[in-house]
């Protein structure tokens, strides 16, 4: 009996994701098992049905936007299926795609990972793992109630991507259910692509001849497109491909040892070019896991709104560069002081920095963080009561680490050549940061969007990425092409098209209809 179910306004809340975009659908599945997927795109397949993939719905491009045809939504594939240990003595946790980072976190800080069904050789891994030393998943986009799947789909990455990297480095294999229902393996390693092609056998025998295209990938964080490599490995672009290449089923992911402790360092600097300077210092210390910034406009806004247990800055115009360090206690102190000395050369105020080693000061310093997007998303939903067509303006650029001065003295000059209003925070250590317009009214609004297509067009000059962890879905697609011009994109399509032929999955994302269309065989 099919799963598919009519599209009812029960379920009008699987319309939207975080980027409060609203799309249409005429149904909805909500499959527990790899089966269970399989047989909803077999049947869509026929008719070539569009199938947009949902986790959790906390992306903020769109990606799980549906336009049109099923919405196939993964929150029900929530169980552990397995785990191994390499003779490295490595971990790897084997899990279906809708668990959630929130989940996976608790299950791996408590050490009680359900295993449910599992064979004896996970059983065996299992037991040592609860014998070793606390392991963790290093990847945290902040919003924990992200799945795993949504994750990989997106590259996802967050503050500690500094250290850890991103998504796609913690994923070791994956299986894809593909449009027509065939299932295909990916073991890191284990297919690479050669020759310009990138070929892949489904379970059952069809053969995936994907070509690659030419474009060269920056050397910056990047969530733009297809990862492209010319001996890339099928993980690596698996992983970023924002639905639009298959349905991730399952995902073995690599754990890592967790750091003995973890010092969270709040530094209060006067101006942006102290920031600036600090920062530069702060690049490349020992042990530092993350070095996140909000700017002296945000932590304005901080002041202003912030209610409940939010700690408030010090008082006078400052900014606030983060920096957590993780290492044994020793160690750990060790880069306290490099970072303190680095804090004063810098002309930042040694008394005034915020140092949080218990779990509890981490949290307050966390809450602190957080309330940042929480206030500036309400001063915009508070403007969108007379501007209802407002949305949230937020950038996710980043750039070569050497260029992050240059980045910054664009949004600077350009944001005050047109008056308008912004916010900013975001993963400076790794040149990326999210700057945030707050349109006033309608007219603020357009130039803030014309403002980012500029700044897509600057950035790509200096080598950086228009998406640096959020992903493209629909609301960068322009952006994609400013970044790898029209013909890149045709190729990115053909890419697509052979695990895709209809071009079923993800419609929207990365690539117009007309494109697609107009590539079809
Ligand atoms: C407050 C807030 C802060 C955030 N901060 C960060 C941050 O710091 N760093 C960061 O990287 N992100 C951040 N995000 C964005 C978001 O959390 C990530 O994009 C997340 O990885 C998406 O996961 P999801 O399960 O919600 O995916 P969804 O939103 O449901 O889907 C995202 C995309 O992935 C596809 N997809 C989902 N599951 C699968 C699957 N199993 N197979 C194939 N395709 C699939 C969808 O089709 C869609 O294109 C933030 C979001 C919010 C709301």
């Amino acid at each position: 009996m099919t799963i598919i179910q009519p599209f009812t306004s029960d379920y009008d809340e699987f319309l939207r994701d975080e980027s409060r975009s609203v799309g249409t659908a005429s149904f909805i599945a909500f499959p527990e098992t790899e089966d269970d997927v399989c047989a909803v795109l077999r049947e869509l397949h026929a008719e070539g049905t569009p199938v947009t993939v949902q986790g959790s719905r906390t992306g903020l491009a769109a990606g799980a936007v549906p336009q049109g045809g099923c919405i196939l939504n993964l929150s029900r594939m929530n169980r552990y299926l397995g785990m191994r240990r390499d003779e490295d003595g490595r971990f790897f946790l084997r899990v279906q795609p809708g668990i959630t980072l929130m989940e996976l976190n608790h299950a791996l800080r408590k050490r009680s990972i359900p295993a449910d069904g599992w064979d004896a050789a996970s059983l065996e891994a299992r037991q040592a793992f609860l014998d070793a030393p606390l392991h963790m998943f290093p990847t945290d986009p902040t919003e924990t109630s992200a799945s795993i799947g949504g994750m990989a789909a997106c590259n996802a990455s967050g503050a500690r991507s500094y250290r850890y990297g991103a998504m796609r480095g913690h994923v070791s294999a994956v299986r894809l259910a593909i449009a027509n229902g065939d299932m295909v393996s990916a073991s890191r390693g284990q297919a690479m692509a050669h020759d310009g092609v990138l070929s892949l056998t489904a379970e059952g025998g069809r053969v995936i001849a994907a070509p690659l295209p030419s474009y060269a990938m920056p050397h910056a964080k990047c969530a733009s497109g297809y990862y492209m490599m010319p001996a890339m490995d099928a993980v690596d672009v698996i992983v970023g491909s924002d639905g639009t290449l298959g349905v991730i089923t399952e995902l073995e992911l690599e754990l890592m040892d967790a750091p003995q402790s973890v010092w969270d360092v709040a530094c209060f600097l006067p101006s942006e070019q102290h920031a600036l300077d600090f920062v530069a210092q702060a690049h490349g210390i020992e042990r530092a896991i993350s070095i996140e910034y909000i700017d002296a406009a945000a932590l304005d806004v901080l002041r202003e709104r912030a209610t409940g247990d939010v700690p408030l800055p010090p008082e006078g115009p400052c900014c606030c560069v983060s920096i957590e360090i993780g290492a044994e206690d020793d160690a750990a102190m060790e880069s306290l002081e490099t970072l303190m000395e680095a804090l004063e050369q810098a002309g930042g105020d040694a008394d005034a920095t915020w140092v949080a080693s218990t779990e509890a000061e981490r949290e307050g310093q966390r809450v602190f963080r957080h309330a940042v997007p929480e206030n500036v998303n309400r001063i915009i939903d508070e403007r969108r009561r007379t501007y209802p067509h407002i949305t949230k303006l937020g950038s996710d650029m980043s750039v070569p680490f050497d260029r992050l001065p240059d980045a910054v003295a664009l949004y600077r000059s350009t944001l005050a050549r047109e008056g308008l209003e912004a916010a900013t925070w975001g993963h400076i250590g790794d040149a990326h940061l999210h700057v945030n317009i707050l349109p006033r009214d309608m007219d603020e609004y357009a130039r803030g969007k014309a403002l980012f297509a500029e700044w897509a067009r600057e950035i790509t000059a200096m080598g950086g990425a228009v998406s640096a962890e959020h992903g493209v879905g629909k609301l960068k697609r322009d952006f994609l092409e400013i970044m790898y011009g029209e013909d890149a994109i045709r190729e990115m399509a053909r890419f697509k098209l052979a695990f895709d032929p209809k071009g079923q999955l993800g419609r929207g994302n990365f690539f117009s209809e007309e494109l697609l269309g107009s590539l079809k065989s």
